[in-house]
This record gives structure tokens, sequence and C-alpha cells, in this order.
């Protein structure tokens, strides 16, 4: 039987690969500008941070982790996303005692046990970004600004940033009542998972995404008219601060987060190019509860996670991108004509590496003639045939392979010729 990747997982091949390495290289070096570390926390974590911090309602929680007892019949996790891995790690290390506003990044793979299709995956990979320390809707701003750099850096452009407000726990309950309410009035227009929301959690019927409930929940009352003057004044505050910054946004009465810490702002940044129902690049908001949910001190939280797949999808289109993979070319093929000049080859190719310089040394090339096919097409841009002769003078011919020009060089004086070439 022959052994395959797994369901819903994928390799990132060569060709492929420079484009995320082109990501994340990039968002590196911006979130740098802003202030923000990277930070890199366990693939596994115990259960109970995801049940406790997403929440056991959650389809993430529901049916989507992947656990496993340990030997010790402890039950771990593949975390299924970033956020409560480093607000843990943000507790447990004590961060907030050091500085009193911290600003961190991840990247790295996620877990899900969702059903595959084109933009989802089993395993996926996240850039997010967390601030821990402040509510100020300025620095809402300030992220969102960052990942519309990041995204416009990377030569994306039709994407839509949709922001809502979320309210507290001052203002949000006695909305849910009154959305509980109304919802069992439409009982009869909504789907059997939206009316078991209705009684567990009625936030997230907003969420439903069934064509059937649409009309129903498009009738529902908008959290924006609920919310307190504290909670009204913040989110009117942010969006001056985008508006400032001259960033794009449409309210979206219907973002909602169904978990009782996600408090004020939340956002997403959709394309429609990502498909009807998986369309999210990015989502994002506060979250001031978590810490406290998952045993630490106080600790108000913005941050949001972006989907690398999502990305690289919408990012194939850009014009430079597509061109078949090419594997890098040597600045220098060493080609040996027997096994002593093979030898000196190997010594010399290391030489030149420490002095930054590419070479390649043929293992499988008996001939001549099959290693120059070889530099030809791998496009060298020099070589340099060694034998006998050569190994006795010390002296090496050095042909440029796109003219066919020669130049002879004492084997010391190879690196430094070469460096000036480049
Ligand atoms: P979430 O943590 O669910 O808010 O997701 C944040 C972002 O991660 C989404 O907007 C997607 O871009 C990406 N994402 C979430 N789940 C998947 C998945 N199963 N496969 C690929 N990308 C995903």
């Amino acid at each position: 039987m022959k052994v395959q990747s797994i369901r819903g997982t994928h390799d990132i091949l060569p060709g492929s690969v420079e484009l995320w390495q082109e990501i994340e290289r990039t968002a590196r070096d911006l979130f740098g500008l802003y202030g923000y570390a990277e930070i890199r926390t366990p693939v596994l974590e115990e259960t109970e941070l995801f049940a406790r911090s997403i929440g056991i309602e959650t389809d993430i929680v529901r049916k989507e982790m992947y656990t496993i007892e340990d030997s010790k019949g402890k039950s771990i996790t593949l975390r299924p996303e970033g956020t409560a891995p480093v607000v843990r790690s943000y507790i447990e290390n004590g961060v907030s005692s050091e500085v009193p506003v911290a600003k961190l990044y991840y990247i790295g793979p996620m877990f899900r046990h969702e059903r595959p299709q084109k933009g989802r995956y089993r395993q996926f990979h996240q850039i997010g970004a967390e601030v821990l320390g402040s509510d100020n809707p300025a620095i809402e701003a300030e992220v969102i600004e960052m990942l519309f750099r990041l995204l416009q850096a990377l030569g994306l452009q039709d994407f839509t940033l949709l922001i809502n407000s979320v309210g507290c726990p001052v203002c949000r309950p006695a909305y849910v009542d009154r959305l509980r309410e109304e919802l069992r009035t439409r009982a009869g227009e909504l789907c059997e998972e939206c009316r078991r929301r209705t009684e567990t959690n009625p936030l997230r019927v907003l969420d439903c995404k069934v064509p059937t409930c649409q009309p129903a929940i498009d009738q529902l009352p908008a959290i924006a008219d609920w919310l307190c003057p504290e909670c009204r004044e913040h989110f009117s505050l942010f969006q001056k601060y985008l508006k400032s910054q001259e960033i794009p946004a449409t309210t979206a009465p219907r973002l909602v987060r169904g978990l009782d810490y996600y408090v004020r702002t939340t956002f997403e940044i959709v394309s429609g190019r990502l498909g009807p129902t998986q369309n999210a690049l990015v989502g994002g908001g506060r979250y001031d509860g978590l810490s406290e949910l998952i045993g630490g001190p106080p600790a108000k939280g913005f941050g949001f996670a972006m989907g690398m797949e999502r990305l690289v999808l919408l990012l194939s289109g850009r014009a430079d991108l597509g061109a078949p993979y090419k594997p890098p070319a040597p600045e220098i093929f060493l080609v040996h004509l027997d096994q002593p000049a093979f030898e000196h080859n190997l010594g010399l190719a290391s030489e030149l590496r420490k002095a930054g310089i590419f070479a390649y040394v043929d293992f499988e090339g008996k001939s001549i003639k099959s290693q120059m096919r070889q530099a030809n097409r791998l496009n060298a841009r020099f070589t340099c045939v060694v034998g006998e002769s050569e190994l006795q003078t010390g002296q090496m011919t050095l042909k440029r392979m796109a003219d066919g020009s020669q130049t002879t060089l004492k084997r010391i004086e190879i690196a430094e010729y070469l460096r000036k070439e480049k």
C-alpha cells in the first residue's frame, strides 16, 4: 500500500514555498516596525485551555479538536487556534509584570477536524498578533492599519474590512434577552441548529449561513442599538481612528462572537474571491475576559488571526507568480575529471561556501559531458573543470557560461573573483 498524506493536510513544495517565505518575511519586518515580538508556543496544550477559552458550545470544541489522552490519562489537544496559547504563555511567564503592554505575534500550524474543501484544511497555518494590556481603541486601529499594510505590501487589493461592536457584560445581556424573545417568535422560520441556539447562545444565530434562515435573521434587532454609552463611545473612537488612517470600514451588524469574554470591537477581513461561505481571510477582536477565564490576572486583549492558505490562494493571481519552479542557480559548478579531482572539488566547494558563494559539485555525473549538461540545466554562472594538470599547477580556468569567456586563476583567488562578479 502506498503511504499518502493525511486528508486535509498538504505539502508546500519548492516553487510555492517561496511565496510563503515572502509572506513570513514581510510580516516579520512590518510587525517589528510596530513593536511586535515573535512568540512560539507548543503545538500541544492541555485540552482544558481550549475548552475554557473557545467554549464548550462552539463547533471547534464540540467536534473539531484533535484530542488524545497521554499515557498518564491527561487530555491533550493539537492547538486549533493561537490566541489562548499566547495568553496562557503570557500569564505563565509573568510577561505583564515586565511590560505594561505586550505586543506579540505568531506564525504556525493549527489543527481542526473540519470537512476539507477549497480554503479549508485540517492542518492550516495562521499569522496572528495579540496586544495585551490595553483597551485603547487607538491600538485596535493600529493593529488594523498594520494588517492593511501587510496585505498591500503583498499586493492584495480587493478585500473589505467589516467591523462591529459586541458590547460588554453591562449592555449585552439585555440585548441577548431581546434577541432570544424575537427568535422564539420566529422559531418556525429557523433551522434546527438556530432553534437550539436560541436557548443556548442566541448571538450565534446571527452567524448562521443556512439560506432559509436569512430572511428572519435580517429582521433581528441590531446590537448597535443596545450598546451602553461607554461601548458606544469606544466604538465611535475606534471608527474615528480608522478614518484618520484612511482605512475604509463597513459596519456589519451581524458580525458577532458568541462567547462572553469577547467584548466591544470585533472585525473580519473578507474577500469575495474566497467564495460565499469561506470568505474570511482574517478574524479578530477584543477579548478582555479571556485571561481570567484561564486563571490569570485581568488583562485587556485584542488581536487577529489570518489564514495563510487563504492568503496564498488570493495572492496566486499575482502577476509575478506562477512561473514554473527553477532550482537556484549556482555561482560556480565544479566539474571533476577523476576521483582525486572530485575530492579536491569537495574541499574547494566547502571553502567557497564559507566565503558566501553558492558552489555546486556533482555527485552523480560520471562523464565531463554529463556534468556540463547538468551545469547548463542548473543555469550555473561559471564552470571550472578540474583534472590532473589543474591539481599539479594549482591554476584553474573559470568559464563564464553566458559568453564562453575564460579566466585562469590560482585556487585562492577564485572566491575573491566570484565575489566581485556577483
Ligand atoms: P478563526 O480562528 O476561526 O477566527 O479563523 C481565522 C482565520 O483562519 C480565518 O479567517 C481563515 O482565514 C483561517 N482558517 C480558519 N480555519 C481554517 C481552516 N480549516 N483551513 C484554512 N484556514 C482556516
